[in-house]
């Protein structure tokens, strides 16, 4: 067998020859094998030790750098398994330093540290694998030294990074400084576990402090809440604001999901953004109209003075007529007085004109802030609206209720609401899916909308349930309108798969009493709807 002069193809080959005699991965056959293919102990020691002053460099300088996705807790969590795990094996614990240092650069978790994967016997690199064994350990005493060093070394690095959590948890102080003290006096190996148990426990205290965080962040969340809640009071008129008061609203009231946060975030920008645009089309167009009508008005005021200075000129010219007693002279004047009228009949023909173009831009600039004051007030209706079925949501009801219920006082009319419920719909989403549910509820709202008169409403007041206003409707038409409802989505079919699925309703409907507000009357809807889910189903039922 040749000998190997280089260390790493010695390692390598050692490898090779352990596989190949089929010895296990010992410390002494890797010894053996290695001394048998190098020639001697010379060999081993051939492998340069560690250089530990570059390598607490390195691990100072890469535990204050900042690493994507790696916190200093969890490189201190890193730092503290090798420290314990190898303190006996100064050499390996170089190499998984340096693994340890790699991991965080990559931002992945150190591979060498996982429970399962951590080895009795380094295994990393044919280089560690040769330092790693004992006769190389003992044939280089100054690497035994140099570990201990090093274990003093990164004691003390401990302990100063333990010190720099001070500054941010004055309130541990006292553990703080305990452990402190404990690390840089700790050099027996033995007690180094009983050590890493109470960092492990510090850390976990760290942790717990983290989650007081996530309670005050929520604090804050329902302080918010508040505030946007008591704001929209505060601006009930202004239909903008109120827009952007309830796509908040929307947002806040979800749990803290990301991405329902996300989704909502963003359908407020693109509801703030249109009506920004709008407001300001709306803003442009009224200065339009404002100049045009400025213009009007000076138009208006030079006819008067023309026509006025004319009117004077006329009668100062009749006064010379009168006096006049030569042909000669009434001839000038009468060429005067047909001068000046030519004048103020090409002024009055140009006036009347301009008028005219003037007073057809005023129409369209009016027209068209007619257009986007409707446009405006489309978008400010979104954010009333449920996303899913284009109902409107319980704020666009609560609005819409209260005006009818204004409206029915003011005129002394008669109102109906009713509540329907879907029948059996958590089987149909069990059997078909969720989103074929979502698709059913959707279904319903339309073939509401299509039925019903335009000046009926429909809002969804919860999961699959549907409050219907219908105003100057009496109790016998209001029972009516749903019975109508309900023969219809017989005809007007919900299809899954080509598959036609019938969706039924229990319903409650209840007539406005004398000065009911809101609340009672949809509580003696719901009342009627629970009735008739409790008689069969598929029914319409009055409320007494
Ligand atoms: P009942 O005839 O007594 O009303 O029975 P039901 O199954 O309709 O009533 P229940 O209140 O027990 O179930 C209502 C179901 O509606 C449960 C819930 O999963 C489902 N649901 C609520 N909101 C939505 C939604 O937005 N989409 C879908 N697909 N399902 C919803
Ligand atoms: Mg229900
Ligand atoms: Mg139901």
């Amino acid at each position: 067998m040749s000998k190997h002069t280089d260390p790493a193809e010695l390692a390598r080959e050692t490898l090779k020859v352990l596989g190949e005699r089929g010895l296990t991965p010992t410390p002494e056959h890797y010894a053996s094998v290695f001394h048998e293919l190098g020639g001697g102990k010379e060999a081993a020691s051939a492998v340069s030790a560690p250089n530990w002053s570059a390598l607490i460099r390195d691990l100072l300088r890469q535990l204050e750098m900042t690493h994507k996705g790696v916190t200093l807790t969890r490189k201190k969590e890193g730092l503290e398994v090798v420290l314990s795990r190898f303190a006996s094996k100064p050499e390996v614990m170089s190499e998984k330093l340096n693994g340890l240092m790699r991991s965080w650069g990559s931002g992945a978790a150190a591979p060498d540290l996982a429970p399962a994967a951590l080895p009795e016997t380094a295994a990393a690199t044919p280089a560690a694998v040769v330092a790693a064994t004992p006769t190389a350990a003992a044939a280089t005493p100054t690497a035994k030294s140099d570990g201990q060093d090093l274990l003093k070394q990164l004691r003390e690095l401990l302990a100063q990074s333990l010190e720099t959590s001070l500054s941010s948890h004055p309130e541990l102080s006292d553990d703080i400084q305990r452990l402190v003290i404990v690390t840089r006096t700790t050099d027996d190996p033995a007690k180094i576990n009983e050590l890493a148990k109470q960092l492990r426990q510090f850390w976990l205290k760290l942790e717990l402090r983290g989650g007081d965080k996530v309670k005050i962040q929520e604090g804050l969340l329902r302080l918010l809440r508040l505030l946007v809640d008591n704001v929209s009071e505060l601006v009930a008129d202004d239909e903008w604001m109120q827009g952007q008061v309830t796509a908040l609203q929307t947002i806040i009231s979800q749990p803290m999901d990301k991405h329902a946060i996300a989704d909502a975030e963003r359908n407020l920008r693109d509801a703030i953004i249109k009506q920004s645009s709008l407001k300001q089309s709306l803003t442009d167009a009224k200065t339009t109209l404002k100049s045009l009508m400025t213009t009007f008005i000076d138009r208006l005021g030079n006819l008067t003075e023309s026509t006025g200075e004319y009117h004077q000129k006329i009668a100062g010219y009749s006064q010379q007529i009168s006096k006049a007693d030569n042909l000669t002279l009434l001839g000038h004047i009468l060429e005067d007085v047909m001068h000046d009228t030519r004048i103020i009949q090409a002024s009055a023909l140009r006036s009347h004109e301009e008028l005219l173009n003037t007073k057809k831009q005023a129409d369209e600039a009016e027209e068209r802030i007619k257009a986007l004051e409707q446009e405006l007030m489309q978008v400010s209706e979104l954010v009333r609206e449920d996303q899913l079925t284009g109902a409107l949501n319980r704020r666009g009801l609560d609005e819409t209720l209260d005006r009818e219920l204004k409206r029915a006082d003011r005129n002394k009319a008669k109102l109906c609401v009713a509540l329907l419920d879907i029948d059996n719909f958590k089987k149909l989403n069990d059997s078909l899916g969720h989103q074929v549910g979502d698709r059913a509820l959707t279904h319903l709202t339309q073939v509401i909308k299509d039925t019903l008169r335009p000046t009926d409403a429909v809002g969804r007041y919860g999961g699959e349930e549907f409050v219907i206003i219908l105003p100057d409707t009496d109790l016998q038409a209001g029972v009516e309108a749903l019975q109508r409802l309900q023969r219809d989505l017989t005809k007007k079919f919900f299809l899954h798969n080509n598959e036609r699925i019938l969706v039924t309703f229990s319903a409650g409907v209840a007539l406005r009493g004398e000065n009911e507000d809101q609340e009672d009357l949809l509580g003696r809807a719901d009342k009627a709807m629970y009735q008739a889910k409790q008689t069969g189903k598929n029914r319409v039922v009055s409320a007494s």
